[in-house]
């Protein structure tokens, strides 16, 4: 790895309460979101300036108090805090979501600090696509612009998740989202409907058979790390982002060969997540864990 400064990654995503049932237990209310879990896994790799909103009913200031994360773009307002429910089935990839409560994220409007502006590397991760299109153009120069989605907004703001993607240079999805938004169901097909979208490289993440990582002339596939025991998948995604964000930002380079590893770096990352509930795996992971599980992941994949 390069950058032993790297510059902070601006991150804008949701901050949620989360109810997860799996065939391990149920949790309830306990710190979730899109935000919250980039931010938490980036900040191993790189700074991290978030921004999002909660409610006032929002407690848990602790899990997100880490020096390489700045939350001074988290605003704190009346009203509740986004909610999401979420079951997972004895199949642990199959998950239906029981509720999703929007509360402040309801016609939030993000305003960034000063401070925030001259960020060039922008991850949107998963909130409401004009939301990610607002903290866009409160940006000087985004040189650097990874998206996230879910089916959620694909289905109800299709237009602007569209213009999202005009601006964005690599977007992370599932297979089922990516065919949903291309209506494609062959999946080569979609990635190639998705870069002429606006995104050069696409990242389709296919749950426990790993990620396809697709440039316009280069094509990566990862297998996903083995794990004995998943307790909760929820924030997996978002965990894969932050790693894969955050290694590219701590390597300084942008090149394929950079983010085939960085994509390695997501997958790790993501089975941390998986370990435990919400963010408690994550939350106590060190930098040295995830290196050391980088390092059996490359020999699980070598081959001559
Ligand atoms: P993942 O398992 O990677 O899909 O991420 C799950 C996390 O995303 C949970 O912690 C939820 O709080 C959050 N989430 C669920 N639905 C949405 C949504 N529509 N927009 C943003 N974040 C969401």
């Amino acid at each position: 790895m390069a950058a032993d400064n790297p510059e902070p990654i601006i991150a804008v995503g949701t901050i949620a309460l989360d109810t997860v049932e799996t065939p391990s237990g149920r949790v309830e209310d306990v710190v979730g979101g899109s935000g919250a879990f980039f931010a938490l896994g980036a900040s191993l790799l790189a700074p991290v300036r978030l921004v999002s909103i909660v409610g006032r009913d929002f407690s848990h200031w602790d899990d997100l108090d880490r020096p390489n994360i700045d939350l001074e773009g988290v605003r704190r307002t009346d009203g509740k805090t986004f909610r999401w429910g979420g079951k997972y089935r004895d199949n642990i990839n199959l998950r239906d979501t029981l509720f999703t409560e929007l509360g402040v994220i309801a016609g939030y409007v993000p305003e960034l600090p000063a401070g925030y502006r001259s960020g060039r590397t922008v991850c949107l991760a998963n909130i409401d696509p004009p939301v990610q299109l607002r903290v866009l153009d409160s940006l000087d120069h985004p040189e650097f612009v990874v998206a996230d989605t879910m089916n959620y907004w694909i289905q109800s703001q299709k237009e602007s998740l569209l213009e999202v993607l005009r601006r964005s240079h690599v977007l992370i999805l599932n297979d089922e989202e990516a065919r949903q938004l291309t209506g494609q169901p062959n999946l080569f097909e979609a990635v190639q409907e998705i870069q002429k979208l606006g995104p050069a490289t696409v990242v389709v993440k296919k749950g426990e058979h790993g990620v396809v990582l697709a440039g316009r002339d280069d094509y990566c596939a990862l297998p996903a790390y083995p794990l004995r025991r998943v307790v909760d998948p929820t924030g997996a995604g978002d965990c894969f982002a932050a790693g894969f964000v955050g290694y590219i930002q701590r390597a300084g380079s942008r090149s394929f060969d950079t983010m085939r590893t960085a994509a390695a770096y997501g997958s790790a990352l993501a089975s941390f997540c998986c370990e435990d509930f919400s963010i408690r795996r994550i939350k106590k992971l060190s930098l040295a864990e995830l290196e050391e599980r980088v390092e059996s992941f490359r020999r699980l994949v070598h081959f001559d």
